[in-house]
C-alpha cells in the first residue's frame, strides 16, 4: 500500500513522503543518498534519515544500524520475534511525528498517516509531545498483530503515567502501540468498509473491539487496490485479455504439465500464507469431494508446519489431480493466476485480501468466504445476481468446510455450463480492481482533516 498509494495520490495532487526503516537490504539499495535528518538518541544509538526516490515514490529511510541493519526479517529472526521490537519501532515512530512536527527543508506536511501497529506510537507522540499543527490518521491492516510491550516500558517508550489508564494507552494491563494509534489518531481507518464493521464484534476485533467502536464517527474502510501494471494478463507471457482469451488456455495447459496434471473439471489455486487466518486448514475435508466431481488444485504457499503437511499429503493422496509448491514464488503466483479457472480464498477474517481480486483481473473466478474484503469485492453468484448477471464469483459463509464444500459443488456445476462461464468470467474481468478509487477515497479523508 505505501508503494502503490503514493502515486495513485499524486493525481489527486497530494504529495505523500513514505518512511521506512533501513532494513539491511533496504540500506545497501540507498548508498549515496543525501542525510536530510539526524537523531542523537534512539534507543541506544543515533539515527538519520536518508532521502531518495525509488518508482516515482519519494522514499525517507530511517537509518539507525543498531536497530534495523540485522539478519532475519522485518519484525523476526531465525529465533522469532527481534526482542527489542517495542523499541525499534517507536523510534520509526518517533522520528516520523518529529519530522512532521518541525517539518523538513522546508517541507512540511499536513497529515501523518500511520500503518498498523508499527508506526502506531507515531500519532501518540503527535499527541502528547505536540502535534504542531499535524493531523493524524491510523490504518489497521491486521487487527490481530498489536505490537505488544510491558507496563513498565511506558517511560522508556517516551509515554506519559497520566495517560496509562484504559481509556488511553493502557491495554490489559500493558502497553499496544496500536491501541495507542487508534486512541489518539484524529481518524482511523481500515483497508475495507466490511472489515471496519467488522471490527467494532468480538469476534474480529482481537480485543480492540470497544477501542474501535469508541472512535465510531472517525472510522472508516477505503479498500485497497491491486497494482494494475503488475497484475495484468495482457502483459503475461500467455498474453490474453477479454478479446482474446486463448493465452488463458495456453497457460492453464502449461501448467498442467508443469505439475504433471490432468484436469477435467475446473483447476482451482490457492496463493497464500498457510495459516488458520486463511481456512487452509478446510481444505483437506473439500477438496476430495471437489476432485471426485473432476476438479483439481495447486497450492503456493508457505507458513505453518502443520499445514505444509496437510497439503503435502493431499498432493500424495491425488496425484495427476492436486499439486503443491511449498514456498514464496511471485513469477510462479503469475502463472498460476493466469492459468487456473478459479482462486479458492476461504479466510475466516480478511481484512482486504489481495489474491480475489487478481482472480477477478486474470479471470480466475474467486471463490471466497463472505468476510472482509472478500464481501467487499466479490459478488457472489446467488440466484439474484445470477439473473441480474452482475455475478463475479462464489461467495460461501459461514466460515465452515459444509459451506465451502456447497461452493465448490457450485463451481462444478458452473464450470459444467460454458454460456455461463465466459459470463462470469467476463463480468470478473470487467471489475476494476485499481488503486484509483481508493486513491480517491483517502485524498477525500485528507481533505475532510484538513478543513
Ligand atoms: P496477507 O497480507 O494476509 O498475507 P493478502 O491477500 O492481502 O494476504 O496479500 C498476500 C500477498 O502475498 C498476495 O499478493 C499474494 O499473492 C502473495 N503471496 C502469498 N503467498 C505467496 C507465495 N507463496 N508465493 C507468492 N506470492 C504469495
Amino acid at each position: 500500500m505505501v508503494g502503490a498509494l503514493p502515486g495513485a495520490l499524486a493525481a489527486t495532487g497530494w504529495e505523500m513522503r513514505v518512511l521506512l526503516p533501513a532494513y539491511r537490504v533496504v540500506r545497501a539499495a540507498a548508498a549515496g543518498w543525501a542525510v536530510v535528518w539526524h537523531e542523537a538518541d534512539l534507543w541506544g544509538g543515533p539515527g538519520q534519515v536518508l532521502a531518495g526516490e525509488v518508482a516515482g515514490v519519494p522514499l525517507l529511510l530511517l537509518d539507525a544500524p543498531h536497530l534495523y541493519d540485522r539478519d532475519g526479517g522485518p519484525y523476526a529472526g531465525a529465533s522469532g520475534d527481534h526482542p527489542d521490537n517495542a523499541v525499534r519501532f517507536a523510534a520509526l515512530s518517533w522520528v516520523a511525528a518529529r519530522m512532521a512536527r518541525e517539518g523538513l527543508d522546508g517541507w512540511k506536511p499536513d497529515i501523518l498517516h500511520a500503518h498498523d501497529w508499527q508506526a502506531g506510537l507515531a500519532p501518540a507522540y503527535l499527541a502528547y509531545h505536540g502535534t504542531g499543527g499535524v493531523k493524524s490518521v491510523m490504518t489497521v491492516h491486521n487487527i490481530a498483530f498489536q505490537g505488544w510491550a510491558p507496563a513498565h516500558m511506558l517511560g522508556v517508550l517516551r509515554l506519559p503515567g497520566h495517560a496509562f489508564h484504559p481509556g488511553a494507552l493502557e491495554y490489559f494491563g500493558g502497553i499496544s502501540s496500536l491501541k495507542a494509534g487508534l486512541v489518539t489518531a484524529d481518524r482511523v481507518t481500515t483497508v475495507s468498509p466490511t472489515y471496519a464493521a467488522e471490527l467494532m464484534r468480538p469476534e474480529f476485533g482481537m480485543g480492540l473491539q470497544g477501542v474501535i467502536a469508541a472512535r465510531g464517527a472517525a472510522v472508516s474502510g477505503i479498500l485497497n487496490g491491486v497494482d494494475t501494471a503488475v497484475w495484468d494478463p495482457s502483459r503475461e507471457k500467455t498474453a490474453y485479455d477479454l478479446k482474446a482469451m486463448v493465452g488463458k488456455a495456453v497457460a492453464r495447459a502449461q501448467l498442467c504439465e508443469a505439475f504433471g496434471l490432468e484436469v477435467p473439471g475446473p483447476l482451482a489455486i490457492v496463493v497464500s500464507r498457510l495459516t488458520d487466518q486463511k481456512g487452509i486448514d478446510l481444505l483437506p475435508g473439500v477438496i476430495p469431494d471437489f476432485v471426485l466431481g473432476g476438479g483439481g488444485l495447486i497450492v503456493l504457499g508457505s507458513g505453518d508446519a502443520g499445514l505444509e503437511g496437510a497439503m503435502r499429503d493431499l498432493a500424495a493422496r491425488f496425484p495427476g489431480r492436486v499439486a503443491v509448491q511449498i514456498g514464496y514464488d511471485e513469477a510462479l503466483s503469475h502463472r498460476l493466476f493466469a492459468g487456473a479457472d478459479a482462486v479458492l480464498v476461504p479466510s475466516r477474517f480478511e481484512p482486504c485480501g489481495l489474491t480475489q481480486m487478481y482472480g477477478l483481473r486474470y479471470g480466475t473466478l474467486p471463490v471466497v468466504s463472505l468476510v472482509g474484503g472478500l464481501a467487499d469485492t466479490v459478488i457472489g453468484a446467488s440466484p439474484a445476481a445470477l439473473a441480474a448477471g452482475v455475478a463475479t464469483g462464489i461467495t460461501f459463509q459461514p466460515v465452515d468446510g459444509l459451506a465451502f464444500g456447497r461452493a465448490l459443488t457450485q463451481l462444478l456445476e458452473f464450470y459444467r455450463q460454458p454460456k455461463l462461464w465466459a459470463k462470469l468470467r467476463a463480468n470478473a474481468m470487467a471489475q476494476p480492481v485499481g488503486w484509483e478509487a481508493s486513491a480517491a477515497a483517502y485524498a477525500g479523508l485528507y481533505e475532510r482533516l484538513i478543513a
